[in-house]
């Protein structure tokens, strides 16, 4: 992996680029917009390779909006969409239980995005409720009781992550049988105002891997399961298919495990500087985090081939 910048090729060579694949996989936060905010000249450029005959697929790592949500989302924006090329965290694990023929009860930490996409798919699930001590602690494990049933606990991000959800999620996940799934790792989550910090699932996956003594299944990037899910509707050539993203540890690193092209935008997450260092780094962990391609915001594609 080169870190190309692409806006050091000339034309012909963006051309050829651009070429290069048929199918691509766009993140969302980051690349298209950050939080409410659309980036300039994203959704010219998602389009453009749109009208090229590219196929689209926008992959998020967020777990808190269902593909209805993230599809009016992409309307509002201008980014063209059909919901079968919305491939979210949330979406993506109700299609993981279902495809395991699923039939028990799921033990969510995690918000309206994960139920309503087990309600597509019928998937049971315990109400979330605010679950916390509303009393004694030690009175409240005396009369505790597990729910029969449950057969996994789900974990994604939960902004009323509490002490009781924890102990829910462990007391669930001692029986070994009981699956363990996390949307996403994120450690934490890019916002506007800089001395902010907001912790991210992974934070929240931690803590419950943490008490619970167990390492869960991870549905969203870098997870490939993802990759799983779009072979199921579209044939894919992993050397023409090109992974778009701003965070070197999920996108990108999907990208590499599944012999995808890589390009990051600089937009997001990470900076120039952290993948210059990666690139030099003798580990291959490291190396693995290094996209093909990098442009400044995703916006700039339409310049350098006009
Ligand atoms: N999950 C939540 C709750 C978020 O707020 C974000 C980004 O803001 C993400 C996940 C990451 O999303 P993406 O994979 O589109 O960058
Ligand atoms: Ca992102």
């Amino acid at each position: 992996r080169n870190l190309t910048s692409l806006a050091n090729l000339s034309k012909t060579e963006v051309k050829q680029f651009i070429d290069s694949f048929d199918v691509v996989l766009t993140d969302c936060d980051g690349v298209l917009w950050l939080d409410n905010k659309v980036y300039e000249g994203s959704p010219e450029a998602v389009n453009y390779l749109r009208s090229l005959g590219k196929k689209i697929f926008y992959v998020t790592n967020n777990s808190t909006k269902n593909r209805d949500d993230l599809q009016q989302k992409n309307e509002k924006m201008g980014y063209i969409s059909k919901k079968e090329e919305i491939m979210s965290s949330a979406y993506l694990t109700a299609s993981y239980l279902k495809e395991r023929s699923f039939n028990k009860k799921v033990y969510i930490v995690g918000s309206k995005g994960l139920t309503s996409e087990f309600d597509e798919v019928n998937i049971k699930y315990l109400p979330i409720g605010p679950d916390i001590v509303e009393y004694n602690l030690l009175e409240y494990i005396d009369n505790f009781k597990l729910e029969p049933d449950v057969g996994a606990v789900v974990v994604g991000f939960d902004e009323h992550i509490s002490y009781i959800k924890m102990l829910k999620a462990a007391s669930y996940l001692n029986d070994p049988n009981c699956l363990f799934i996390a949307t996403n790792t994120d450690e934490r989550f890019p916002v506007g105002n800089s001395q902010v910090v907001k912790p991210g699932s992974g934070a929240i996956v931690k803590s419950i891997e943490t008490c619970a003594e167990r390492k869960p299944v991870l549905i969203g990037k870098p997870g490939t399961y993802i990759a799983q899910a779009i072979q199921k509707t579209c044939k894919i050539d992993p050397q023409r298919t090109l992974m778009i993203g701003d965070r070197c540890n999920t996108d990108i690193l999907l990208g590499t495990r599944c012999g995808y092209q890589t390009l990051l935008v600089l937009s997001g997450v990470t900076k120039l500087e952290e993948v210059q260092k990666w690139k030099e780094s003798s580990n291959k962990e490291e190396n693995d985090l290094v996209p093909d391609f990098y442009i400044n915001k995703l916006g700039d594609l339409l310049s350098l081939v006009n």
